[in-house]
C-alpha cells in the first residue's frame, strides 16, 4: 500500500543506530526477499513510490518529527535500487526541508551499489546520502549459496569498497552463527577475510536468532541445520575479531547478542578478546543453554 498525502507512511524497520533518527520511506520491502534467515518484508511486496508521494511525505516531516533532529534513515530495505536521478531529487528536497542535516542514511545491497557507475555514487554522495548500511552476514561462499543472499564475498567486497571509493561511511552487519555448526569454520575464515578487504567504517555483528516460520527454522526442525551453541557463537566471534586487521568500529549493538562490545580497531582489540573470553569462560562453567544465553 502507497502513502496518501496526507498519511506519513513510517518505514517498518531501522538499524538500533538509527533510533533517533527521522525515518523516511522511499520504497517498499525487499526487491530481493529470498535470504533463507530474514522474514523482515515477507509481508511487504516489493514497490516504488511515486516522487509526489515521497516529496509529500518530505513536507510533512517537520509536522512528524519537529525540526531539532539532524538524522535521517531511508528506508525500506534497498533504497540504491532507485536510480541516481532520483535519489538526487530525494535527497534535494529533504535538505531543503531541513537543511541542516548531519547524516542521511539508507539500507543497501553489496551488489546494488556494485552494480552502480561509480559517477552515479558519487552524485548520490554529493546530494547528501552519507552512509549505507550493507548486509554481509557471513564472508563464506557456501554459507552465502546455502543462505540465498544473492551475492558472493568477491561481490560484497567490490559493493563495499566502491562505497568508500564513492565516499559513503560502510557500515557492514555480521551475522554470527549463520553456518550453523557445519560451516562454522568456513563462516569464521571467509567473515575475516571480506571484513579485511573491505575495511569498512563500521562492524555490526548480530547473533542468529531463527524466526518461526522462516526457511533456517525449517532446516532446523528437518535436522539440515545445527544452531550454533551460545559458547560457539562467542567463539566465532572471538575469532573473527582476533583475524581482523581493520580501521573500524566493533559493535554488538543489537539484542540477539551476547557479549556487549563497542570499540574501535585496532586500538580496543585486545579489550573486546579479554570480554569476549570471559564471555566464552561463563559459557563453559555454567552450561548455558540457547534459551539462557540472553541472561549472561
Ligand atoms: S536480509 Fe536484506 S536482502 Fe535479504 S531478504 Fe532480508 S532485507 Fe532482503
Amino acid at each position: 500500500m502507497v502513502s496518501s498525502p496526507h498519511t506519513f507512511d513510517f518505514p517498518p524497520y531501522r538499524p538500533p543506530s538509527e533510533a533517533q533518527s527521522m525515518l523516511l520511506r522511499v520504497t517498499h520491502g525487499c526487491p530481493w526477499n529470498k535470504c533463507a534467515f530474514c522474514s523482515m518484508y515477507r509481508k511487504y511486496p516489493f514497490a516504488r513510490k511515486t516522487m509526489a508521494e515521497i516529496k509529500a511525505d518530505i513536507d510533512l516531516m517537520p509536522a512528524v518529527y519537529g525540526t531539532h533532529a539532524n538524522h535521517v534513515f531511508l528506508g525500506d530495505s534497498n533504497s540504491l535500487l532507485l536510480s541516481a536521478d532520483a535519489l538526487v531529487e530525494i535527497l534535494k528536497h529533504l535538505y531543503s526541508v531541513f537543511p541542516g542535516l548531519k547524516r542521511v542514511t539508507s539500507y543497501a545491497r553489496a551488489k546494488t551499489v556494485m552494480k552502480k557507475s561509480l559517477d552515479d555514487l558519487k552524485a548520490i554522495r554529493e546530494a547528501g546520502l552519507t552512509r549505507l548500511h550493507i548486509g554481509l552476514e557471513s564472508g563464506s561462499d557456501a554459507v552465502l549459496k546455502k543462505i540465498r543472499k544473492g551475492a558472493t564475498a568477491d561481490e560484497i567486497i567490490t559493493g563495499g569498497l566502491k562505497s568508500k571509493e564513492a565516499g559513503f561511511d560502510c557500515s557492514i552487519y555480521v551475522l554470527l552463527g549463520i553456518g550453523g555448526m557445519e560451516q562454522t569454520i568456513d563462516h569464521r575464515q571467509g567473515t575475516i577475510r571480506v571484513l579485511n578487504a573491505i575495511d569498512p567504517h563500521f562492524i555490526r555483528v548480530r547473533t542468529l536468532t531463527p524466526i518461526p516460520k522462516s526457511d533456517i527454522a525449517k532446516w532446523i526442525a528437518e535436522g539440515r541445520f545445527t544452531l550454533v551453541t551460545p559458547l560457539v557463537s562467542i567463539e566465532e566471534e572471538r575469532d573473527i575479531v582476533a583475524g581482523l586487521e581493520v580501521n573500524s568500529r566493533f559493535l554488538n549493538d543489537h539484542a540477539s547478542n551476547i557479549v556487549p562490545l563497542d570499540g574501535k580497531l585496532p586500538e580496543d582489540k585486545d579489550h573486546m578478546l579479554q570480554l569476549l573470553e570471559q564471555g566464552i569462560n561463563y559459557c563453559r562453567n555454567h552450561d548455558v543453554g540457547y534459551s539462557d544465553y540472553r541472561y549472561l
